[in-house]
């Protein structure tokens, strides 16, 4: 998608923080970050959110790029992982994407 931030993120058009990337996905810091460790997992390819036809092929790459943040992030005493869907849910960037938080304890708030 022409106008979308995190595609053109994912192209490495506009810079960022990378913490993991393969072929299908991208991690990389978030720009205003919630909590010591706030790193967000995306699809290279645009889809709206997790309810947009996302192929298991790419979930389960997001789910080895969680994994790779909490080791790179060293997250060993938990951290939350977070997917607003929808402008209701408070999703502001309409490109599906997982906040990974944690580096403290993050009790009952949400993102
Ligand atoms: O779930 P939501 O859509 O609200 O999250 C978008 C996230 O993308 C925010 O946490 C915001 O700080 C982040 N962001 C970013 N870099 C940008 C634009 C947004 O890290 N260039």
């Amino acid at each position: 998608m022409d106008d979308c931030i995190f595609c053109k993120i994912a192209a490495h058009e506009i810079p960022s923080t990378v913490v993991y990337e393969d072929d299908l996905v991208m991690a990389f810091d978030d720009l205003n970050p919630q909590a010591p460790v706030h790193t967000l997992v995306i699809p290279k390819q645009h889809y709206a959110n997790i309810v947009d036809g996302v192929p298991a092929e790419t979930l389960a790459a997001m789910t080895h790029a969680i994994q790779e943040v909490a080791k790179a992030k060293g997250l060993d005493d938990g951290f939350r992982v977070i997917a607003n869907t929808g402008a209701a849910a408070g999703q502001t960037v309409m490109h599906f994407h997982m906040h990974v938080l944690g580096g403290k304890d993050l009790g009952e708030n949400l993102l």
